[in-house]
């Protein structure tokens, strides 16, 4: 099973993702995730994609590619996977076809998370404060400044996606403003169908 989530910063992807992986023993794919830990381990992707992201602003089309395409030929993507924050742009999107044709592959569902933008903000303080009330570290870019920044790229470089899917049919839109378990429901009428 291949899926590919979109949806704003904040929508729950991640939640959900992580609902779908246990379920169906697929592998979960966050570009973010990925990016995080390169940055974390000083590679040369991660030092190149720091101070973007904690600007809030797009990793270039060619880092984030290059790593989804090494990505889906690990074994434990034999069963599948679930692209979480890829991809971001219509050329991510374009070069995800071509690399999944040119490896026989083929995408099972794409998921759009649809929430009003104002709730947003307040589930990513929501988020700040969990993770600061359960020890845990905060991201960098889940400031004020950097979430802005984070909504606009959204806008302008990652809602095109939803047409470029929508255009050939391909889209399915879930109402994310519903609570997690009826947003995980829909999301499994959708894969069982
Ligand atoms: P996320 O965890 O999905 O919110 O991603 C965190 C940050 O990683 C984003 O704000 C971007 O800077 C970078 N990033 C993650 N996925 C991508 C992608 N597909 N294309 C470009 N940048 C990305």
């Amino acid at each position: 099973m291949k899926i590919v989530f979109l949806g704003p910063p904040g929508a729950g992807k991640g939640t959900q993702s992580e609902r779908i992986v246990n379920k169906h023993g697929i592998a979960q794919l966050s570009t973010g995730d990925m990016l995080r830990a390169a940055v974390k381990a000083e590679t040369p992707i991660g030092l190149k994609a720091k101070a973007v992201m904690e600007a809030g602003d797009l990793v270039s089309d060619e880092i984030v590619i290059g790593i989804v395409s090494d990505r889906i030929e690990a074994a434990d993507c034999a069963k599948g996977f679930i692209l979480d924050g890829f991809p971001r742009t219509v050329a991510q999107a374009a070069a995800l076809d071509r690399m999944l044709e040119d490896k026989g592959m083929e995408l099972d569902a794409i998921i759009e998370l649809k929430v009003d933008q104002e709730v947003l903000i307040t589930r990513i303080e929501n988020r700040v404060r969990e993770a600061q009330a359960a020890g845990q570290p905060v991201r960098k870019d889940d400031n004020p400044a950097a979430f802005k920044q984070r909504l606009d790229a959204y806008r302008e470089q990652t809602a095109p996606v939803s047409s470029y899917y929508e255009e050939t049919g391909r889209l399915q839109t879930v109402d994310g403003m519903a609570s997690i378990d009826e947003v995980s429901k829909e999301i499994d009428q959708i894969l069982a169908g």
